[in-house]
């Protein structure tokens, strides 16, 4: 697993780094202390943030560049003896319920038993939605507007799709990419122009086509030169016409071996949908790879420009436009009590204008 607690009774977890592990630990018993087997050597311990068992950081301190071999990360797995010094009792029954166990696929559609787990995914979602949507947006190409990024949180809200087994927070934003059925993309924007291979696809498509960074269509780009070379008005939305053109991912998740740093995949196929049919005809394939540690180091990497002056108000601007998209999806299901992360940041800066 890619998340630890300190205590049975902790509130929330933390993604595993070696930083964030010794730092809330301070290397200190009971967390850090050694086996009971001779010759003893280290044991890292900590809590499962879902079935409250006791868990085992491995690859913790080692020495690195042995037999020139990259650094694995650290990663969890579950200790299954009572830790007194944690308050621990070993439960069986838990363990054999906890998500955070086996190899759970991503399509698995499983549901997850603990509530409270549910909930933590949930919380994440608001808290770290801007962050879910850069992860999709470089990954996949495109930037997710506000309106097909809301249609996705609807779906794998409403659907309870974030209370899936191999919803994890560590894969949070596949997650939502996986789970998140057929979407129209006409009028999105390409992210960046790393990805033209995908534009040469849409170009070469029956009727759509690349308006700079935007994916437009033949139908509208007809109708804006007719409008130039008659000098009509324009209607002021786009009018893409009859046809579509989607997204939507395959079945299969392939799940990497994280001890061998191998990477997850599936596959996102775009389709055009000639006058609008339920089944398209598949323009363009693409494999999205990501690794279990890609979104909790984007999670770092955001808060990082929080903290920068010049980037602070645009960030928190992002954070909060983001995060009230899920929020208003979440809200009605999370504990009246709590909160997201960025609503006091959000009344500060509108008391201050
Ligand atoms: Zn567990």
């Amino acid at each position: 697993m890619d998340i630890f607690a300190l205590y049975p009774t902790s509130p929330g977890y933390d993604f595993i780094t070696e930083d964030t592990y010794f730092q809330k630990t301070q290397r200190r018993f009971p967390w850090a202390t050694h086996t009971k087997s001779l010759p003893k050597s280290p044991l890292y311990l900590a809590t499962c943030p879902e079935c409250k068992n006791a868990i085992e950081i491995r690859e913790l301190d080692r020495v690195r560049g042995e037999n020139e071999r990259a650094p694995m990360e650290p990663f969890g797995k579950h200790y299954q003896h009572n830790v007194p010094g944690l308050d621990i009792i070993y439960d069986q029954a838990k363990y054999d319920n906890c998500s955070l166990r086996a190899k759970v696929s991503l399509s698995s559609s499983e549901p997850r038993l603990s509530q409270a787990f549910n909930d933590e995914v949930l919380k994440l979602l608001v808290n770290e939605a801007a962050v879910v949507r850069e992860v999709l947006a470089t990954t996949v190409g495109i930037g997710f507007g506000d309106r097909l990024f809301e249609s996705m949180l609807k779906t794998f809200i409403e659907q309870g799709r974030y209370r899936c087994k191999g919803v994890m927070p560590s894969n949070l934003p596949f997650a939502l990419l996986y789970w998140t059925e057929s979407q129209w993309i006409t009028g999105q924007y390409i992210s960046s122009e790393k990805h033209v291979e995908m534009e040469c696809a849409i170009e070469n498509s029956l009727h759509f086509c690349m308006s700079g960074r935007q994916i437009s269509s033949k139908h509208w780009r007809d109708k804006q030169s007719a409008a130039a070379r008659d000098k009509t008005p324009l209607p002021s939305r786009p009018d893409w016409g009859p046809h579509r053109l989607a997204f939507f991912m395959g079945k299969r998740v392939v799940r990497g071996d994280e001890r061998k740093g191998e990477k997850n995949h599936m596959t996102l196929t775009l389709t055009e949908h000639t006058n609008n049919k339920p089944t398209g005809n598949p323009i363009y394939k693409k494999k999205i790879s990501y690794s279990n540690n890609h979104f909790p180091n984007a999670i770092r990497a955001f808060e990082r420009r929080m903290s920068k002056p010049e980037e602070a108000a645009e960030t928190l601007a992002k954070r909060i436009r983001a995060g009230k998209l899920a929020y208003s999806y979440a809200k009605h299901l999370l504990p009246d009590t709590w909160r997201p992360n960025w609503e006091d940041e959000e009344g500060a800066r509108l008391d201050a204008s």
